[in-house]
């Protein structure tokens, strides 16, 4: 903690707010302070931005090679540093050190999946149909980009962005979420020591999102904007972004269906309904939301169920042994005790927990409702948090359509061992993602992304730079 730069890092340098404000970064564990940052105002943004688009067009010109190599060292330095790293994100964010431990290495793949893109990116020659004139294909950086991030997934939401924008050449001004703002600050002294040069990254840690973010929106020097948050911040930016035709990146909430059939193999049910529900404790725009279990084994899946997320220890993150740390907050808190107080008035049956202890830290413990009516808040709203909600289907058509019938589609699981009904239902969900006999789908080689109003566009992948890069053809007539 005591190295962990506080400041915002603007041309390579790191300095103080204009106006001198720092804004505190609470342990959710404790609910103490753990510390104070500076708190980024319009006039730092805009120092920012002209930072990156100083930067832009000599970046750009930085051979491949290099941007990869910058890559492949920060890599490096955050593997090495993975218990460093791992502490800060649990005392700021609250998810238990083991959690933390693999997000870091979740986070470094990105880097190291785009060092090695960056020396991939292509182009092409090719004669058009009239056989007289030739098209030359190349494909450029967008510009200086506008990243804002989640608290979540403090570091991997940074890397899954700032990986494919250095690979592609483009500078970036990067808004943390104020939970988290360490997570980002110390990407940042790991990228500069890895030798990104002065300006391409800068990040503005603030309370003041809207204020900082919508000036450099609407100014027609950032020519991206690659957010990932909720849904409803996400269309309030892509009006924002309308104006000056900014292009944009969204990654944004989701209600994931998980989705039992009676020929499902239990044991791989209850393994992926662990994983799918409790990675982050619920916190996860993948988690599964909606339990649809065939009537014939929910009774049964729901016992197993409850017995897992019954024996899991609560605790706060640094401690050894805690499975599920504390919620992001107090709010964030009393959102998911409202869910269940609301489920369970119209009838859920609490199979295990439903109750916040009493003490300090925002914990919450894993719950599982059986017998949800449909009508439910929690079946139209991300629960964030450790509550399983499970429902129960008697045929596929109708599960398909109940799954279908939301707003949103990021991911949805399908547990099943027919490999015919396996592949129907997944071609069937309107997803963007699917894990079939799986609670995972995060991977940094994957294309991850939604649709409908999941999101637009993915990242990861060999796509992931894609959204980073323009094409520009050139017409070269053959005389
Ligand atoms: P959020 O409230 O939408 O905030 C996300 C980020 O947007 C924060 O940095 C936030 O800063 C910023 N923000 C809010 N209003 C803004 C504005 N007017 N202008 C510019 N920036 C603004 O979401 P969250 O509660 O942090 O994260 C949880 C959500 O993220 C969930 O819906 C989850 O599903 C989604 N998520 C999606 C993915 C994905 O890949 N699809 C991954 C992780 C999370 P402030 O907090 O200061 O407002």
């Amino acid at each position: 903690m005591t190295d962990t730069p506080t400041q915002l890092f603007i041309g390579g340098a790191w300095v103080d707010a204009a106006d001198g404000a720092t804004m505190p970064v609470d342990d959710p564990a404790t609910g103490e302070i753990l510390c104070h940052v500076a708190d980024a105002g319009p006039k730092d943004a805009k120092l920012a931005e002209e930072a990156a688009v100083r930067a832009q067009e000599e970046w750009a010109r930085t051979a491949p090679r290099a941007r990869s190599e910058i890559l492949r060292r920060a890599y490096e330095i955050i593997i090495e540093r993975t218990d460093e790293l791992a502490h800060l994100m649990t005392s700021e964010m609250g998810k238990p050190l083991a959690e933390a431990r693999g997000e870091v290495a979740y986070a470094a793949e990105f880097f190291r999946w785009f060092s090695e893109e960056a020396v991939r990116i292509d182009g092409g020659l090719a004669t058009l149909p009239d056989g007289r004139n030739r098209m030359l294909l190349s494909r450029r950086p967008v510009g200086p980009c506008l990243l804002i991030t989640p608290w979540n997934f403090p570091l991997a939401m940074g890397t899954r962005k700032i990986g494919p924008a250095v690979a592609a050449g483009c500078t970036m001004v990067l808004k943390p979420a104020p939970q988290t703002p360490l997570s980002s600050l110390a990407l940042a002294a790991i990228l500069k020591e890895a030798g990104l040069p002065d300006g391409v990254l800068n990040v503005v840690t603030t309370s003041r999102a809207g204020e900082v973010c919508e000036p450099l929106l609407r100014g027609g020097r950032i020519r991206k904007l690659s957010f990932t948050g909720s849904t409803a911040v996400g269309q309030l930016l892509l009006a924002q972004s309308a104006q000056a035709v900014v292009r944009t990146s969204m990654e944004l909430g989701g209600n994931a269906p998980f989705v039992v059939f009676e020929d499902a193999d239990l044991d791989k049910a209850v393994d992926g309904a662990m994983v799918a529900k409790m990675r982050n404790m619920g916190e996860a725009c993948t988690a599964a939301n909606r339990f649809f279990v065939h009537r014939s084994v929910a009774a049964e899946f729901g016992r197993r169920l409850a017995e897992r997320m019954g024996a899991l220890v609560v605790g706060p993150g640094t401690r050894d042994g805690v499975d599920v740390g504390p919620l992001i907050d107090k709010r964030g808190r009393a959102k998911v005790e409202e869910l269940v107080a609301d489920a369970v008035e119209r009838g859920a049956q609490v199979l295990v927990g439903g109750h916040a202890p009493e003490g300090p830290g925002c914990f919450y413990p894993p719950t599982v409702l059986a017998d949800v009516d449909p009508g439910s808040r929690l079946m139209d709203t991300e629960i964030f948090g450790p509550v399983a909600a499970i429902l129960t289907f008697d045929d596929e058509d109708e599960v398909i359509r109940r799954a279908n019938d939301t707003p949103w589609g990021l991911v949805g699981y399908v547990f099943t061992e027919g490999l015919d009904r396996a592949l129907r239902v997944s071609e069937r969900l309107e997803v963007g993602m699917v894990g079939l006999n799986t609670g995972l789908v995060s991977n940094p080689a994957a294309p991850f992304g939604g649709v409908k109003q999941s999101g637009l566009g993915r990242e990861g992948g060999r796509v992931g730079i894609d959204e980073f890069l323009e094409y520009q053809y050139l017409a070269v007539p053959v005389r």
